[in-house]
């Protein structure tokens, strides 16, 4: 039996995540810090023999006893009102948490698997993102806490590979929603949701004409299991190149809850970056990996969980 430890392992990602080892037949140990992740997310496996749950900060020491097969490292504030909220716990998560991680892997002869962001690409001049694209990030603006963290994660990843051979893995990872994101983290699709359930005013910032491209949770975990088995060591993009502006995407969430809920425009946030969009040619490559939710299944999926959880 695999032992995987996922950092960050009651967050959105981190808790489906664990889903997919304990369904893949591995035992898991869990860490979070519960700042950003919640207990909700992962009491369902209270009573699997195989999980185990450590309220820990990885910023400190990680002490994990026995055999230890993976180290995935998702632990991190991850929408832009978290992490701003959140400037310096982000970095040390990011440089000394991932430094822990990586120390705990290469004590263990454990696989790494570092969670990247499309973040690394800052406000892109390269459209769509390509993996060797080096980004266009302001080292000193507010997002820099977490573009710069990651970034940093990513080298000390690379480091740790080439001056200690750890197997390392790296995925960068672009807008994903889905059920266990949190109906409050400030996020453009849970407060959309959130705004046109309560008939409250849906918040655009800026002219909405800024664009994203929203992967489905689900695609995502399949991606990573792939990535995670496969010999990458490089940073692989996995997203939903299916582009949309910020308005349109308002507008979908408007008509998808039936709301009578008008679009406000707000002021855009400084960084905020104006496009968008993985290129996935290396993840069909070497992956066979595309995704396959679209975005209106997804969303009709999302939709009911937060009804379902927020009591919406
Ligand atoms: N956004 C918005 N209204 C909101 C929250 C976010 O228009 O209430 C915008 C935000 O400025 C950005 C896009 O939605 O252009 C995606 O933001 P999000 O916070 O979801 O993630 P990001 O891609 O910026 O990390």
């Amino acid at each position: 039996m695999k032992t995987a430890v996922i950092t960050g392992g009651a967050g959105f990602l981190g808790s489906n995540l664990c889903d997919r080892f304990l369904k893949e037949g591995c035992r898991v140990f869990c860490l979070d810090d519960l700042s950003t992740g919640r207990m909700s997310n992962i009491e369902h496996l209270a009573d699997n023999e195989n999980f185990r749950f450590f309220k820990q900060n990885v910023y400190n020491h990680i002490l994990i006893p026995g055999d230890v097969d993976y180290v995935m490292h998702f632990a991190s504030p991850a929408s832009p009102p978290a992490y701003l909220d959140r400037p310096i716990q982000t970095l040390k998560v990011g440089s000394i948490g991932t430094m822990n991680a990586l120390g705990l892997a290469k004590a263990k002869g454990a696989r790494f698997f570092l969670a990247s962001t499309s973040e690394c690409y800052g406000d892109p001049t390269v459209h769509p993102q390509t993996e060797d694209y080096w980004g266009n990030v302001n080292p000193v603006g507010p997002r820099s806490v977490y573009d710069e963290a990651k970034r940093f994660a990513e080298a000390m990843t690379m480091a740790y590979h080439r001056e200690h051979g750890v197997a390392t893995r790296i995925v960068r990872i672009f807008n994903t929603y889905g059920p266990r994101m949190r109906l409050d983290d400030g996020r453009a699709l849970p407060n959309f949701i959130d705004q046109a359930l309560r008939g409250e005013d849906v918040t655009v910032f800026g002219d909405g004409s800024q664009t994203r491209s929203f992967q489905f949770v689900d695609d995502l975990i399949e991606g990573i299991w792939r990535l995670l088995h496969s010999d990458e060591v490089y940073p692989t993009n996995i997203g939903n190149p299916e582009e949309v502006t910020l308005l349109d995407f308002a507008k979908e969430v408007i008509a998808l809850t039936g709301s009578n809920s008008k679009i406000v425009f707000k002021d855009l946030p400084k960084d905020d970056p104006k496009i968008r969009q993985p290129d996935i040619t290396k993840a069909k490559r070497i992956l066979g990996w595309e995704p396959k939710v679209d975005r209106a299944t997804g969303l009709k999926i999302t939709l009911d969980y937060f009804k379902k959880e927020f009591k919406l």
